[in-house]
Formats: structure tokens, sequence, C-alpha cells
């Protein structure tokens, strides 16, 4: 038996995770943490009764707490209780399935408690991979990806060895505004931006899909991940998801991973690595398919690769301002305060204004985070 614990298991990646649990009976679910969707969490601990469940928001808790309190669960709170989720004592592996910045300290926590990470949640590596990384190193823990890109790129890794690696080539459908103009894109809607054209996720990277911030994030958890610089990570648009990316090898062989775009192939192979394991649904009909085709990435209308470009070879602290500004804009978008082009201007902003901190504390990125929402917010 396997047991695990997911940090945000009401969204998008955490149900797809508990799917995973359904169909394999040899996982276990030991503990649960959501933000405040306590009626899905209310049944999700009904199903897999979990021994810790956390709301982050307090008054969602007590009434968790009152409506469960036929059942044998403790229900915690805030962030000590992201805490007690994601160290439960008898889980093996975290699912970090949080979106944003939140998930840093439960991440660190569930490492230093001996944990294994399945890692979703890309915020957290973007912004404290150098303190993550080496402290996964020091302590033996692993970390298996579940962004789809890293996970193609962590099994395309398994066909040879990692110093005969040349470079990375990170796949990008493009979003549903690949092929527009900076002045069509001024009359964009949410509800434009929020129709994915292949993958169905969170409200927040469904819009950083359409900025291409996503995948500049992609570009620095990446580096993080696999330890190669910048200027080895390429991107290529390749607008159905069906390679989900690539590696070069020094001798020119590129090695890639293919398949209908469904993320529980990454969340099982995290969960069960070394494991190919059944996985039902569609496969691939290369009957059907006529043609997979490339595009250059639209870098001067989407900026968000160059800008991640930028922020990951400045390092230290200037990526968490490009994710902080970034999380900050998106939310401001989502509710209607800002238009989708000022996402850029609310990033470059907060990347000119800030005085970049080398190899920055936890605390230091924190306080970084801080710094940037501020700044935001009297704008
Ligand atoms: P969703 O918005 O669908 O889900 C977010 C989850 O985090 C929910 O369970 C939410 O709880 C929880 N949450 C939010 N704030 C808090 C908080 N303060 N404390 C505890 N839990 C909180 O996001 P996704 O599943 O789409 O994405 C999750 C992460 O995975 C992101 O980092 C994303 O970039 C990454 N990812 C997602 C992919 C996808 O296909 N969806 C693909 C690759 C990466 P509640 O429901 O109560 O608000
Ligand atoms: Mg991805």
């Amino acid at each position: 038996m396997k047991y695990i614990s997911i940090i945000g298991s009401t969204g998008s990646i955490g149900t797809q995770t508990l799917d995973i649990v359904r169909s394999n009976k040899d996982l276990c679910v030991t503990a649960l943490a959501a933000g405040s969707n306590i009626r899905l969490l209310e049944k999700q601990i009904r199903e897999f009764r979990p021994k810790i469940a956390a709301v982050y928001n307090e008054e969602k808790a007590a009434q968790l707490k009152d409506s469960v309190k036929d059942l044998d669960v403790k229900i915690v709170s805030g962030m000590d209780g992201l805490l007690e989720v994601s160290t439960e004592s008898t889980c093996s592996i975290v699912v970090t399935a949080v979106v944003g910045m939140i998930g840093i300290r439960p991440t660190i926590a569930a490492m230093k408690a001996g944990k294994d990470i399945a890692l979703a949640n890309k915020e957290t590596l973007v912004t404290a991979g150098h303190i993550i990384m080496p402290l996964a190193k020091e302590l033996g823990i692993h970390i298996y990806p579940v962004d789809s890109e890293h996970a193609a790129i962590f099994q395309c890794l398994q066909s040879g060895k990692k110093e005969d690696l040349d470079s990375l080539i990170i796949t990008a459908s493009g979003g549903p505004f690949r092929k527009k103009t900076t002045e069509e894109l001024k009359s964009v809607t949410v509800e434009d931006a929020l129709k994915h054209p292949n993958w169905s996720m969170g409200r927040k990277i469904t819009i950083d899909s359409a900025t291409l911030v996503n995948k500049g994030l992609e570009v620095i958890e990446a580096k993080w991940l696999f330890n190669v610089d910048f200027d080895h990570i390429h991107v290529v648009v390749q607008p159905k998801s069906i390679i989900h990316s690539m590696i070069q090898f020094q001798d020119g062989s590129v090695i890639a991973q293919l398949g209908t775009p469904d993320m529980k192939l990454p969340i099982q192979y995290a969960l069960f690595y070394p494991q190919h394991r059944t996985l039902a649904g569609e496969r691939l009909d290369f009957a059907a398919l006529k043609e997979i085709t490339f595009e250059q990435p639209p870098v001067d209308v989407l900026k968000g690769l160059p800008l991640a470009y930028h922020a990951g070879k400045i390092g230290g602290s200037m990526p968490t301002v490009l994710n902080a500004a970034n999380e900050k804009a998106v939310t401001l978008f989502l509710n209607k305060k800002i238009q989708f082009l000022d996402i850029y201007d609310i990033i470059e902003d907060a990347m000119e204004a800030h005085k970049v901190i080398e190899n920055p504390s936890l605390d230091q990125v924190l306080e970084t985070e801080q710094w940037v929402y501020e700044r935001i917010e009297s704008r």
C-alpha cells in the first residue's frame, strides 16, 4: 500500500489524483487540504477517509468540522493546517496540487519530514527552486514532476545518461490566442482567455497558458528540475499537444514523449515511477492523425516567454517578482479589474522596479512576494 497526501485536493489536479486513487487499490489517502471548497472536500473525506483534512479558510474549517463530526477525521486550518497535512506521519508522498506560492512552505515541510513530492505546484519551484532542489539532494527526497512537459522530459531522460544531454525542447500549445495580434488582444475577455484548445485546467493556469506566462514558468521549472541552463532550454509551439516535450542528446538524437492530452498520465507516473501502469483513456490513433505541426512561439505579442527567460537569467529574487506579479495580475484580470494586456505591464513594472536579492532566503522570497503585492495594490 502506498499512502499519499494531497494539498489542493478540490482542484483540477487534485480531483484527477483522486481518480487515480479510485482506480489503483494499492493507493490510500491519509490527508487532504483545500482552500475553501468544503462541499467537495466533505464528499472527498466521506469517500477516501483521510485522517486529517485542512481548509485554509478558518471559518469554512469550522463549518466542515461540524458537518463531519460523525467521522474520525481531524479538521485543521490556516497555514498550520496545510503544514500538518503535508507532514502527516504515515504518508510517503505528497501531491502538491495547490495553486501559487502558498505551496512553498508545505512543500519544504513535507521534504523535511522525509516525504517524496509529486510536484504540480510549479510556482513553488519557480520562486524557491534554489532552496528546494539542494534540500531535496541533501535529504534524499525524490521530486516527481506532474506538469506534463516535465513528466515528458523525465520519461525521455530514462533513455540515456544525463551527462550526454544537450538540451530540453518544451512544447507549447500556444493557447487560445496564438494567432492574435496585439491590437486584437486589447479587447479579449476573461471568457475568451478561459477557452483553452486542448486542456481543461484550473482558472489561473488557463490564463497563464493564454499569456504564455505558463510556458515561461515551465522553462524556469525545468531549469530547476533538470539542472539545465536557460540557453539549453528551447520552446516550440505544437498546437495539438500531442508531443508533450522532447530532449536532445549531444549526438543529435531527439527523444520525444507523445500521448493524448490527459493529466492523469503524468499524475499516475509520478505516483508509481518507474511503472507505466494501465490507465484507461483514449490512445493516439496514428491512422487518424495526419500530421504534427510546429510553429515558433509568438514572443513579440504574447510576452510571457521572454519575460520569464529574462527573470530566470537574472535569477535571485527576480523569478519571485515575475511570479508574484503574475499571480496578482491574473487575479485582477479574472475579477475583470484589468485588461488582458495589462498583465504584461504589471509584470514588467514590478520587474523594473525591483532590486534583486541574490540567493534569497525563504523569508526574503515571501517578503518579495509581499512587496510585489503592495506595489500593485498601491497603483
Ligand atoms: P485549481 O485552481 O483547479 O485548484 C487549486 C487547488 O488549490 C484547489 O484545491 C484549491 O482549493 C486549492 N487552494 C487554493 N488556495 C489554497 C490555500 N490557500 N490553501 C489550501 N489550498 C488552496 O488549480 P489546478 O489544479 O489547475 O493547478 C494546481 C497547480 O498545478 C498549479 O500550480 C498549476 O500551475 C499546476 N498544474 C496544473 C495543471 C492542470 O492540468 N490543471 C497542469 C500542470 C500544472 P479550493 O477548491 O478550496 O479553492
Ligand atoms: Mg504544463
